[in-house]
């Protein structure tokens, strides 16, 4: 096991006690030394698996994980029993067992976004706030924000946004619901609370290992080192690499991993420095990006011994969007011999996934989709997890006003307003009203719909049970709608392929709840031959032996907003992330027209493929010649002498003058500007600093 490991990862490997920080660049091993480390402790009996708390950055990494380890383990041990998954499982999985002491009751719900959004619309109606300003996507952020902050974050609020927090969590517990950002913050109030269960759960877990450190918000790094107490073993490793941080917009921290020997006084940091994923091509030039950003570590990275330089990278000038699909297209075509899963395009945003879907489709290229469209985002799969959440829990209001209306049944606002006032929840009142004529049929319909024994059913059963008696499925089939035959499609493989692997609803619900709320998690398993579709940000920790990266242009990527707020550095950092994904070979592209939202865009090539020492690169395409010449002798054939792109002059930021939306202080204009704080003059409320993250910028 240990043979397979250079001598420093061995030495992180064997360093089981105390703190430690693995810190070092992509592709090192770092996710590799965790999985050998698990194995170690257990082989050495250091530690029984369920003493084992690893944290992993999907559920999909975990499974991965414990796939591995169980191969590992030759049966002296089961991987199965270690504490293996996301922040977020892990601390359902705590609340679950301490529901009472945390305050909930044992059936509680996981909301997603869309719940979150109908609970605010609620309270702001109960309020009095206007819709229009009151956004509740919006405020979903601004709360999802506080509670990753962490304990205390909430304690200072007041105004407003005190209120409409308070009146937000106090509906969730009146709905016996949790949100997202709950489910850490709740374990941490447990712990807070209850010493004797905080203690409980320090002494169970003998080693914490967290994969992907640099990308942990506040709330998780408060339950990290609540389990971790000073003076006690502090048994924890945490890997990570700060040039890959790329979820600041989602509460991470880049500060934990750069004061991780802070938080910990006798920590040891070790640093890995070869890559074993990519060619001195790809890492070279990857190197060459990241080195433009100002706030970062500074590592070095080399290729593997013996390993060669490989193809250049690529970097390709076409002339349209379309022209960029077809030539990702043809190669992939070209080299057909390969595994299609050797192949990826990672995408900047969910939107550009079209034409490549398009294209590949016209071809038969097979693909999958990850985390662009959700498939837990679609309404169809959606409706049939409110049906099923209303099955089990019929307390569930929410799911209620969601199917009732699906197919619909006669119950508008009034007939609800009114069941509303016949019992505690809408499923009894509806039992309860005395409704009279078709529509007492009708819910009486809808309730026997429920009423069948689906506890003594396999999960898979119930809900195909469930879904024909409602007449849900029936909806689609009569419905003339062209995408209706997908949506029942849809709905069989959640049933077939997805509820069929679990034992009870509840389990499968609970899956549903985390899937819902994380947009880079996958269902399908890795091995299916297929090109991988999937934003940069789901490819975290992956490899793929050739990775395409379209649309380099400036105002995708970076984006419009990095490049007007002057927040350049994580989408390099991003861009770093997406380079080094590729083992053997990688294709940039560009176009030089695009469609953007029903717009033609004439974008600048990206700065980013400026910024790459040109040593490692070729530059083909530009002209329609070259195009053809591309589509006949294929990327690796072609002639690689197109001049090197040349990126659109550099704005500075100027935020004076611009026009600005603040929820509470209305419209204003920016008169001076100080890194994230602004100085804006308000129409109706004077002159007043406001933090830039609080308010919308016009363009
Ligand atoms: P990332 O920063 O992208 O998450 P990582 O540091 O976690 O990368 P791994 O995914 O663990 O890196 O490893 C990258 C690749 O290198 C994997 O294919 C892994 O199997 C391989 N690898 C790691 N260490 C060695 C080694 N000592 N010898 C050979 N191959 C190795
Ligand atoms: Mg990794």
């Amino acid at each position: 096991m240990l043979e397979n490991l250079n001598v420093q990862q061995r030495l992180a490997v064997e360093t089981t006690d105390g703190p430690l920080l693995v810190l070092s660049g992509a592709g090192t091993g770092k996710t590799r030394v965790l999985t050998t480390r698990i194995a170690y402790i257990l082989d050495m009996g250091l530690a029984m698996p369920w003493q084992i708390l690893a944290l992993t950055f999907t559920n999909k990494a975990a499974n991965e994980m414990k796939n591995r380890l169980g191969q590992m383990g030759g049966g002296a041990w089961s991987a199965a029993d270690i504490w293996c998954g996301t922040f977020h499982s892990v601390c359902l999985r705590i609340l679950r067992y301490n529901c009472e002491r945390a305050g909930l009751r044992r059936d509680f719900l996981v909301y997603g976004e869309d719940d979150q959004k109908a609970v605010l619309k609620t309270i702001f109606a109960e309020m009095g706030l206007d819709p229009k300003e009151y956004n509740p996507a919006t405020w979903v952020e601004k709360i999802s924000g506080i509670k990753d902050k962490g304990l205390d974050a909430a304690t200072h609020l007041g105004g407003r946004m005190g209120e409409i927090y308070d009146a937000y969590n106090a509906e969730l517990a009146r709905l016996n619901a949790v949100d997202f950002g709950d489910i850490i913050l709740k374990v941490l109030e447990l712990f807070d609370t209850a010493p004797d269960i905080l203690e409980q759960y320090q002494r169970q877990f003998h080693y914490i290992l967290v994969d992907e450190f640099q990308d942990t918000n506040g709330a998780q790094m408060q339950f990290l080192t609540m389990l971790t107490p000073a003076g006690g073993a502090q048994n924890i490793c945490c890997v990570g690499d700060d040039d890959q941080s790329i979820y600041s917009w989602r509460g991470a921290e880049i500060k934990h991993i750069l004061n991780f020997d802070k938080t910990y006084e006798n920590a040891q940091i070790i640093r890995l420095e070869t890559n074993y994923r990519s060619s001195a091509n790809i890492l070279g030039a990857a190197n060459s990006l990241i080195r433009h950003n100002a706030g970062r570590l500074g590592k070095d990275l080399h290729p593997a011994p013996g390993v060669d330089a490989g193809d250049p990278v690529y970097v390709l000038t076409v002339p349209t969007d379309w022209d960029e699909a077809r030539a990702i297209a043809d190669t992939i075509g070209r080299n057909a011999d390969n595994k299609y899963s050797d192949f990826a395009v990672l995408i900047r945003a969910g939107s550009l996934s079209r034409l490549f879907e398009e294209e590949f489709t016209s071809r038969g290229i097979p693909y999958r989709l990850i985390g662009a469209t959700k498939f837990y985002d679609r309404m169809e799969i959606r409706d049939a997890i409110a049906y099923l959440r209303l099955l089990v829990h019929p307390f569930d209001d929410l799911s209620f006003l969601r199917v009732i209306a699906k197919p619909r049944r006669g119950f508008g606002p009034s007939a609800i307003a009114k069941i509303r006032g016949y019992g505690a929840n809408l499923m009894v009142g509806l039992r309860a009203a005395p409704l009279a004529g078709k529509q007492r049929a009708a819910a009486d319909e809808f309730l026997a719909a429920f009423d069948f024994d689906w506890d003594a059913m396999r999960p898979a059963d119930a809900a195909q049970t469930l879904l024909e008696k409602s007449g849900y499925i029936k909806m689609w089939r009569d419905a003339k709608d062209a995408d209706a035959p997908e949506r029942i499609e849809n709905v069989k493989e959640l049933i077939t392929n997805v509820i069929s692997k679990y034992d009870t609803m509840a389990e499968f619900l609970e899956h549903a709840a985390l899937m819902m709320t994380d947009d880079n998690d996958t269902e399908t398993a890795g091995d299916t031959n297929a090109v991988s579709i999937m934003t940069i940000h789901a490819a975290k920790g992956l490899e793929f032996n050739t990775v395409f990266l379209p649309a380099w242009e400036d105002g995708i990527f970076p984006n419009e907003m990095a490049i007007n707020e002057g927040a350049l550095e994580e989408e390099r950092r991003l861009a770093y992330v997406a380079v080094t994904r590729g083992r053997v070979r990688a294709v940039i592209s560009n176009a030089m027209s695009r469609m953007v939202f029903g717009e033609r865009k004439y974008n600048a090539p990206s700065r980013f493929i400026a910024e790459m020492d040109p040593q490692f690169l070729t530059f083909q395409g530009v002209g329609m010649g070259a195009m053809r010449s591309l589509r006949t002798r294929g990327i690796e054939q072609s002639y690689g002498n197109a001049p090197r792109p040349r990126p659109a002059p550099v704005r500075s930021e100027n935020l004076v003058g611009k026009l600005v939306l603040h929820t509470e202080m209305g419209r204003g204009v920016i008169i001076e500007s100080d890194g994230d704080i602004l100085t804006i003059a308000f129409r109706d409320k004077g002159i007043k600093k406001v933090a830039k993250q609080f308010v919308q910028i016009s363009k």
